[in-house]
C-alpha cells in the first residue's frame, strides 16, 4: 500500500502536472494552435506565374490543365505595351485563366514599385486589380505579388488593411509555414540559366516545407534575364508529373494553411534575404 501511494500520489501528480505543463507549452508555440489544417504531403510545389505574359495564356494554361497542375496568375497591365496583345495577356484570357479554375491574382496596377510609394498610392494600385476582376466576374484575389520585390512596412500594412491572406516574395529558399510570415513567403525565381538550382530547390518540398517557383514569361520575349525557354518549363513539368509531385495555387495552399492564424502568430522580418 505504501508503495501504490509512492507511485500515485508521490510520482504520479509531479508528473501529470509536468505533462500538463509540457502540453501548454506545445499549445503555446507557433504552429501547435492552428495554422497547419492539415498535414502537408511532402512533394508540394506552388507554380506561380507573374507579370501577364501572353504565353501564360496560349503556352502554359493548356499545359498545366492536361496535366491537372493548380497555378497563381499574379497579373497586372504591364507598362508600356500591355495592349500590345502579342507581348502581354488582355483582361478577358485573365478571366479566362479564372473560368479554367487557375487563381488570379494582384501584382499591381502598373507593376508599381510599391516599396517606394505612398499608402494612397499602393492602396490604389492594388484597388485597381481588384474592381478588374469585380467587373469581369474574377474571384475577389486573396494573394499579391510585390513587383519586383519592392517591399515596405506600409505595402505589408496596406495589404492587412485589404485582407490580402499572403503575398510572396523572392529569397530563394523554401517556404516554412511555421516560420515564415505569410506576407514574406519566400520564391525561387526562374531563369534560362539556373535549371540545376531549381531542380535542387524541387527536392527541398519535404517534411513541411513547400516549394514555390516564380515564373515570368515562356517565353517571356520582353525581358529575357527572367525568360523560361518552352523546353525548359516541359522539362520541370515532366519532372513533377513523374516524380508525383502536387503541384497547386496559393489559393488552393489555404486548404493546408490557416494563414491568417499564421498571420497573427508570426513575426515580420524584413531584414532576411526576400528577393531573387
Ligand atoms: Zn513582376
Amino acid at each position: 500500500m505504501r508503495q501504490f501511494k509512492s507511485i500515485f500520489t508521490a510520482n504520479a501528480i509531479p508528473c501529470f502536472r509536468t505533462s500538463l505543463l509540457m502540453l501548454l507549452l506545445m499549445l503555446s508555440l507557433p504552429g501547435f494552435a492552428q495554422i497547419i489544417k492539415k498535414p502537408i504531403p511532402d512533394k508540394t510545389v506552388i507554380l506561380s506565374f507573374d507579370d501577364g505574359v501572353a504565353s501564360h495564356y496560349s503556352n502554359i494554361a493548356p499545359l498545366l490543365q492536361d496535366r491537372g497542375f493548380g497555378a497563381t496568375f499574379f497579373v497586372c497591365e504591364f507598362p508600356p505595351n500591355f495592349a500590345d496583345s502579342t507581348k502581354y495577356m488582355n483582361w478577358r484570357q485573365m478571366q479566362q485563366l479564372d473560368r479554367m479554375g487557375f487563381e488570379v491574382a494582384n501584382h499591381t496596377h502598373n507593376h508599381a514599385p510599391v516599396g517606394k510609394l505612398s499608402e494612397k498610392e499602393i492602396l490604389q494600385e492594388i484597388s485597381y486589380i481588384e474592381d478588374k476582376c469585380d467587373s469581369l466576374g474574377i474571384k475577389a484575389p486573396i494573394s499579391f505579388a510585390y513587383p519586383g520585390y519592392s517591399m515596405s512596412e506600409t505595402v505589408l500594412q496596406a495589404l492587412s488593411k485589404k485582407n490580402y491572406l499572403l503575398a510572396r516574395a523572392g529569397g530563394k529558399r523554401a517556404y516554412d509555414p511555421l516560420k515564415d510570415h505569410p506576407y514574406l513567403i519566400p520564391s525561387w525565381a526562374t531563369d534560362p540559366n539556373n535549371e540545376s538550382e531549381i531542380m535542387e530547390a524541387l527536392n527541398q518540398a519535404k517534411d513541411g516545407q513547400i516549394v514555390v517557383l516564380t515564373i515570368h514569361g515562356v517565353p517571356d520575349l520582353e525581358h529575357p534575364w527572367v525568360n523560361t525557354p518552352p523546353e525548359m518549363f516541359l522539362r520541370y513539368l515532366d519532372f513533377l508529373t513523374e516524380n508525383n509531385y502536387q503541384v497547386m495555387s496559393f489559393e488552393q495552399l489555404a486548404g493546408y494553411i490557416d494563414f491568417r492564424e499564421a498571420k497573427n502568430q508570426l513575426k515580420i522580418d524584413l531584414e532576411q534575404a526576400l528577393r531573387n
